[in-house]
């Protein structure tokens, strides 16, 4: 560890209230929780919720809900209390104001002493000049006293050029322009993002900062109220954007940018969100993909963390999902089959379901989407083969057809244990005899389930059982003799 960690690392999760949680918001919140993990560290959670006209009413108690689905779990924040209550910002304006007042100790801070109009006048003739608007250049030459109904502004100190390290990003420069005046507090009392994430990283200790990189341009103004407070500021980390599947722009709304726990109700695994989230915008420089938890916090490395972009795919949530079902115990696997088939399929044959449903899943919620489609129906009732010309393979005559399903049925109730293996050398014995295999298998493949695509016919008749099996390939044969 280098000097800098000599200090407990603490890191921060502090979304504002304003609607779901989508990767990216999650990804941070992951990225700060594993560094805190790793480096035996406090993970925060803070809400910054001074933005009251952009609130989401609801949105906090999703946050949480998040966090809690993907086990991330909080050493100080709201429900669990800690050293620097309160953790929502809304709470702790007199924070705020005392910090401000610091500052207009120092001649720092200033009320502004503009109306709205005045303030578009400034702007509209910044335009005119193809200038920049920058607020500092309309500065009072001399302060009033800051009676709390206008808005409170910062006083830049020093317009300069301003460099910086970011630990993901390496070595950042800005240009004076990116100083200005910002508002501190706003004149409904509360304060800016820019102010209040400013004194409560101070306060709470907060040593490493990951945030997405539409922070980087107001970083200066970020380094120039640690500068003005007297404060070293914490680390940087900048964490890369999320793109669109296609790759090519960052993700939004329309791309897949969803809810978070869209994905609880479509029955991922939160474990292999948490991989799969991990994976985008990190990777540990082997070829491992596959991580538990624990392999996470103690894989995870901020200087592995990527500049570009990270694509949002999908198809490799579902691989990864995937493997991590495949680590569940068979009780683990057997409970989460019957919980999400619809409550009327899960009893009787449910339980027996496990071989043909488990490898067509990628999620859990596949399972309730084959049965909504109907494709496990026949598992509870017998297929309705009204069309009975459909147990004819190609050219084969309903005569031949009729015969090859009674011997099927026949040569089958003399197996004593009903299981895949048997069931298979008995048919396939049946079926070589032919001069089509197809004579034989697909009429019994469609006997037992009306589709024309389904699992093997082997092991839906094995869970089918022999009696229902036996009933519905000579339940067949009876429809195509009453066709011949
Ligand atoms: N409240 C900010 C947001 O939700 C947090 C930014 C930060 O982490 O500093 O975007």
């Amino acid at each position: 560890m280098g000097k800098t960690n000599v200090k407990k690392v603490v890191t921060r999760f502090a979304p504002s209230p304003t609607g779901f949680m989508h990767v990216g918001g999650v990804r941070t919140a992951l990225y700060a929780w594993l560094w805190a993990r790793k480096n035996n560290g406090t993970f925060i959670l803070r809400i910054e919720d001074t933005d009251k006209e952009r609130e989401v009413e609801g949105s906090i108690d999703h946050i949480k809900e998040c966090l809690k689905w993907l086990e991330l779990d909080w050493d100080e924040g709201p429900d669990k209390g800690g050293p620097h209550l309160p953790y929502l910002q809304s709470e702790r304006l007199e924070l705020y104001k005392r910090y401000a007042q610091i500052l207009i100790n120092k001649g720092l801070a200033y009320p502004d002493p503009y109306s709205d109009e005045e303030l578009d006048g400034f702007r509209e003739q910044a335009e005119l000049h193809k200038k920049p608007f920058l607020y500092r250049e309309y500065r009072p030459a001399e302060f009033e006293k800051w009676d709390e109904k206008k808005p409170l502004r910062f006083k830049t100190p020093e317009i300069k050029e301003t460099k910086w390290n970011d630990l993901v990003y390496g070595d950042l420069s800005a240009g004076p322009e990116a100083l200005d005046d910002f508002i501190l507090i706003k004149s409904d009392g509360y304060p800016t993002y820019n102010f209040a994430h400013i004194v409560d990283d101070i306060e709470m200790g907060v040593t490493h900062v990951m945030r997405g990189q539409e922070f980087i341009s107001s970083t200066p103004k970020f380094l120039a109220v640690y500068e003005a407070l007297g404060v070293k500021p914490p680390l940087f980390a900048t964490l890369p954007p999320i793109m669109a599947p296609d790759g090519k722009k960052k993700l939004g709304k329309r791309d897949g940018a969803k809810d978070i726990l869209e994905y609880r109700k479509e029955g991922y695994l939160p474990e292999a969100m948490m991989n799969f989230l991990a994976l985008l915008g990190w990777n540990p420089g082997t070829d491992q993909e596959i991580f538990d938890k624990d392999e996470l916090v103690k894989s995870f490395e901020l200087d592995r963390v990527q500049r570009s972009g990270a694509r949002l795919d999908e198809k490799k949530l579902d691989w990864i999902n995937k493997e991590h079902l495949k680590k569940l115990s068979p009780e683990a696997i057997q409970n989460s089959i019957l919980e999400w088939l619809p409550e009327n399929m899960r009893s009787g044959i449910a339980g027996k379901l496990e071989p043909v449903l488990f490898e067509r899943i990628s999620k859990w919620g596949d399972i309730r989407q084959m049965a909504g489609a109907g494709e496990l129906d026949f598992f509870f009732k017998k297929p309705e083969l009204s069309d009975g010309s459909k147990l004819l393979f190609k050219n084969a005559s309903a005569e031949e057809t009729v015969q090859n399903l009674r011997k099927a049925a026949e040569w089958l109730s003399g197996i004593s244990d009903f299981r895949k293996e048997d069931i298979k050398n008995v048919l396939m014995e049946i079926a070589d005899s032919l001069d089509a295999r197809g004579k034989l298998l697909h009429p019994v493949r469609y006997a037992l389930t009306g589709l024309d695509k389904s699992p093997d016919p082997f092991i839906v008749a094995e869970i089918l059982g022999k009696e229902e099996t036996l009933d519905r390939l000579n339940g067949a044969a009876g429809i195509l003799k009453s066709l011949e």
